[in-house]
């Protein structure tokens, strides 16, 4: 079950834990533009409500910005934990959209309520996955990679089941697979 992994903090370790690896990968060859040393600028984005109790690292998103005068550009490493700028966790847009297709009234309105984003948020996502996401160079390319082509009425369902393993696996594999848009302008709100 996805929705379990929501609530799993080990789960959410584990994303924080690909996200320091891709944000040391992101750091250690320096400025984009200049070459100057990147600083920590990380930023908060703490979700509405969790699940459970997790450490204050949580609650940010690695970020840099160059030392170097001047310059200060600022670099966003890809991220596991967050599709976009906004507050909203990525884990909970995909696993909230996923569970969309299938269950019942009752338990989605319990699922919402414990991650407290009511049900225009939802229907945004909905629309996000639907018209935006498509729509994005990113998945414009991606998609060829799919045999036979993904129902993309039925995203992001349709699109996790194209990965191999358990709930955790898969989930993981998806975020992964998505991590290349989560820095960039196309995000879900
Ligand atoms: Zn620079």
């Amino acid at each position: 079950m996805y929705s379990t992994l929501l609530a799993d903090a080990t789960f959410h370790e584990l994303l924080l834990a690909f996200d320091r690896n891709l944000a040391d990968s992101a750091r250690a060859p320096g400025c984009a533009l200049c070459g100057g040393v990147l600083h920590s600028a990380k930023y908060p984005r703490k979700p509405p409500r969790r699940m459970h109790a997790l450490g204050p690292e949580h609650d940010w998103r690695f970020s840099f910005c160059c030392a170097v005068d001047g310059c200060r550009s600022r670099a966003t490493p890809p991220s596991l934990r967050f599709l976009g700028r906004k507050v909203y966790l990525a884990a909970i847009v995909v696993v909230v959209s996923i569970m969309q297709h299938g269950i019942s009234e009752r338990r989605m309105r319990r699922l919402t309520q414990a991650i407290g984003v009511d049900r225009r948020t939802v229907a945004r996502w909905r629309l996000w996955w639907r018209e935006v996401f498509t729509a994005t160079p990113f998945w414009q390319i991606a998609r060829a990679a799919f045999m036979p082509p993904v129902d993309e009425n039925r995203l992001p369902a349709a699109l996790i089941e194209r990965f191999a393993g358990g709930a955790a696996e898969r989930l993981i594999a998806l975020l992964r697979f998505l991590s290349p848009i989560s820095g960039g302008q196309v995000q879900a709100r």
